[in-house]
């Protein structure tokens, strides 16, 4: 890494700082969530259009380098990269050391989670929307409900916590049955944060008339549990929501990323798993790093690109206006 590079330069002109960076490893997965992807799956991307680790690890070094503290890694699902413990085990070594945590489904993490946090991975968000086999199998279009659930027990044990988990609310499929899932968190101490459905589904069916909004989930775990605001006070970048639930201490989160977007607050940046930089999940563009890496490209030219496409970032998604248009990739292949 050059000793040039200079540090926190991935601001945009609305005034944001990027800190905190979510890298693709695979765009491949073994579940077919209905708000993410077709039964079928998608093309995957093939092996050579992926960064190898050498490569990952290298742009990740240069995030850090211009002030990055934290990395997800995600996907896809991101248990599906054999390297994986390698990767985490490298990024743990950069100096100064980001943070690492990981979103995933939680298939293999009973198997994983120590190794993973032997290696330096130090939390987990782990995907579960619905703790009825049924709605799981007919969600997921997969009949894997034992698995994620010891994934979660996994990652407890390994010290991976707190365990959060993110749900999405789906009419008709999984709507009526959020306080059972509260419920089911908050006997396991895990930590459940709902997220509003977003239009990033490969298969462009999401329709803003059918999506369970935050108000719509306040309300229905409000039938069963005292739902109560914390101040907002220290929310900072954080997008959820919390609520007390029963006096607390246990919370829940409410992510209203549709109807009350937190643009502005935003510290995110993205890299996908065949190397492009992205300032947003709803961005319309991307800068390429695989091709000039492979190039030859010195980290300082990589830095300048990714600066570049940081500083382009749009002040908000812009979802719900005229012309909002839908990104061509998925939340699969950008990184959720
Ligand atoms: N496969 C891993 C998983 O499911 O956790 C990581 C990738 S997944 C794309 C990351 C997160 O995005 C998951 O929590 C998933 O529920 C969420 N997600 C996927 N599609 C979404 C959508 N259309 N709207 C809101 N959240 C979505
Ligand atoms: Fe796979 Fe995650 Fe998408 Fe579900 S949300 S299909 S687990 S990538």
């Amino acid at each position: 890494m050059s000793a040039t590079l200079p540090t926190a330069q991935l601001a945009d002109r609305h005034g944001r700082v990027a800190r905190d960076l979510r890298v693709s490893v695979t765009d491949r997965c073994n579940l077919r969530c209905r708000y993410c992807m077709p039964a079928e799956g998608l093309p995957w991307l093939a092996k050579p259009e992926m960064l190898t680790d050498d490569e990952l690890v290298r742009l990740v070094s240069i995030f850090v380098a211009l002030g990055v503290q934290q990395v997800r890694l995600t996907g896809g699902e991101p248990l599906l990269r054999r390297s994986l413990t390698d990767v985490v085990g490298r990024i743990a070594s950069l100096e100064p050391r980001p943070r690492i945590a990981m979103t995933t489904n939680g298939i293999g993490l009973d198997r994983l989670a120590a190794p993973l946090a032997a290696a330096g991975l130090d939390r987990v968000n782990v995907s579960l929307d619905t703790v009825d086999p049924a709605e799981f199998a007919d969600l997921t279009r997969r009949d894997r409900l034992h698995d994620v659930e010891a994934g979660m027990a996994a990652a407890r044990e390994a010290g991976l916590t707190p365990v959060k988990v993110n749900a999405v609310a789906m009419r008709g499929i999984n709507d009526h049955s959020v306080a059972d899932l509260l419920a089911w968190c908050l006997e396991r101490g895990y930590e459940l944060r709902f997220i509003e459905q977003m239009p990033l589904d490969a298969q462009h069916g999401w329709d803003a008339s059918s999506m369970i909004s935050a108000d719509e989930i306040r309300e229905r775990l409000s039938e069963r549990f005292a739902i109560t605001p914390l101040p907002a006070a220290d929310r900072g970048s954080a997008p959820a929501e919390r609520f007390l639930v029963d006096g607390g201490p246990a919370t829940v989160g409410i992510i209203a990323s549709v109807t009350a977007p937190f643009c502005g607050a935003c510290d995110r940046t993205r890299l996908t798993a065949d190397g492009q930089v992205r300032n947003c999940l709803f961005s319309q563009r991307e800068t390429d790093l695989r091709g000039p890496m492979r190039d030859g490209a010195s980290d300082d030219e990589l830095a300048d690109l990714i600066t570049g496409e940081m500083w382009r970032k749009a002040k908000g998604h812009g979802i719900g206006s005229a012309d909002f248009v839908q990104p061509l990739r998925p939340m699969s292949a950008i990184g959720g």
